[in-house]
């Protein structure tokens, strides 16, 4: 007997069968003896749908107000899958986030949990009961309904399992597991057995949607089992995020590669090549809130240099205008930008104790006539970015070429 939380996405609760089916799966794990926590994201389509109400009625409508409005989706689900497990003879029981008390700080729309109580469910559990939790929701010390920012409802089962120290944390969705890449753009992209945390945290900060990046972070800080699966398959055992490398098996190189359309390039042109002039330059787009990625400085020449970074594609016109702003100022000679850009990257932990994985990727773009216009790195990760025409091509000479399309032996 063991104590499983099982998080069950938007799609797979779309509407009353697959709710039906859902409280299906449940009850197959219930019979077998184990204690159940389930907990769910609205309907497919629903928060959208929320959100873009309150829009009607407000261009900006207050964050504490939008929280109330678009934290009910998930009140729904949580009702019509307790009542299709009452339906088959099986105690069920509901709770919204603020119920369980899940506690959050008070930054509305992207709250963070700072505590669980466990209380309510254990009790339920012990007596029997399968208990259904709201996702995405949790309430902050005032008692304000506050929401965990979109696809939040993954952090609430990891954080939950981590509360009553679940046996196993399993995440259902749409896809059967997490993939060497995205099927749609390479078809012989395979579904992974295994990926660490790591990996799956850089996955998933690059681009790769199967899960909300904090519930992962969350995973490896407190150590939860977390297994990604398909709610519209009866079998196979989905991807486990392990904490450790299996040490035993021969590791790919490379688990997975990663891209992101949505990128542009800003390039600042002929500034003075002095101390603070980087800060000169970023500060004010930080100011405003624009995420900045790769950034290259250029070797001076005459006294100037040239300074480029990428930003996510809708923050482009507002940080040319903030550049513009302080163009004079800073003594730049022209800015000029992409906005057609596009990110890969390939990651593994593999890399660590294998040299030459950058060259192998540089020589495997360059042969396809593919530039690369900036570079950037971490321990287990390398990223290029290249004009978004070549994204598709570029992913899928690099599956071949790192070996992703044949399973491991
Ligand atoms: N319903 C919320 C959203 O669409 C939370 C979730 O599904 O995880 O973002
Ligand atoms: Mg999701």
């Amino acid at each position: 007997m063991a104590l499983i939380v099982q998080k069950y996405g938007g799609t797979s609760v779309g509407n009353p069968e697959r709710i039906k089916n859902v409280a299906k799966r449940v009850a197959k794990f219930h019979a077998q003896g184990h204690q159940m926590v389930i907990v769910l994201s609205a309907m497919s389509g629903e928060t959208n749908r929320l959100i873009a109400l309150a829009k009607e009625i407000s261009a900006s409508p207050s964050p504490r107000e939008l929280d109330v409005v678009i934290s009910t989706g998930e009140q729904v689900t949580i009702g019509l899958l307790s009542m299709a497990l009452e339906e088959m003879g099986i105690k069920a029981r509901s709770y919204t986030g603020g119920q369980v008390r899940i506690l959050t700080d008070d930054s509305f729309t992207k709250a963070r949990i700072l505590d669980i109580d466990g209380d309510n469910i254990r009790r339920d559990l012990d007596a029997g009961a399968v208990v259904v939790v709201a996702g995405f929701q949790g309430v902050d010390e005032a008692g304000n309904i506050t929401t965990l920012g979109r696809g939040g409802s993954d952090t609430t089962g990891v954080a939950l399992a981590a509360a009553i120290k679940a046996d196993e944390c399993q995440i259902y969705t749409d896809v059967d597991g997490v993939y060497t890449t995205d099927p749609r753009v390479v078809p012989e992209a395979r579904k992974l057995d295994t990926i660490t945390f790591e990996e799956m945290l850089e996955m998933a900060s690059l681009g790769s949607k199967v899960l909300q990046i904090r519930s992962v972070e969350f995973a490896g800080k407190y150590k939860v089992k977390l297994r990604v699966l398909s709610s519209f398959q009866e079998e196979g055992e989905g991807t486990l995020i392990t904490v450790e490398e299996d040490k035993n098996m021969e590791q790919p190189i490379i688990s997975g590669i990663a891209f992101n359309r949505d990128e542009a390039k800003i390039t600042v042109l002929g500034v003075p090549d002095k101390p603070g002039i980087a800060y000169q330059i970023l500060g004010p787009v930080a100011d405003a809130n624009v995420d900045v990625d790769m950034i290259i400085q250029n070797v001076g020449h005459d006294g100037t240099t040239d300074f480029s970074f990428t930003v996510n594609r809708p923050d482009y016109d507002k940080a040319i205008k903030i550049l513009e702003g302080v163009q004079a100022h800073i003594g730049a000679r022209a800015i000029q930008g992409d906005r057609t850009m596009a990110k890969v990257s390939i990651v593994g932990v593999g890399m660590r104790s294998h040299p030459g994985v950058a060259s192998r990727m540089f020589r495997t773009l360059a042969e396809e006539g593919i530039n690369i216009q900036m570079i950037s790195t971490s321990e287990i990760k390398i990223s290029v970015a290249i004009d978004e025409k070549y994204l598709e091509l570029a992913v899928r000479v690099l599956h071949r070429a790192f070996g992703l399309d044949q399973a491991p032996n």
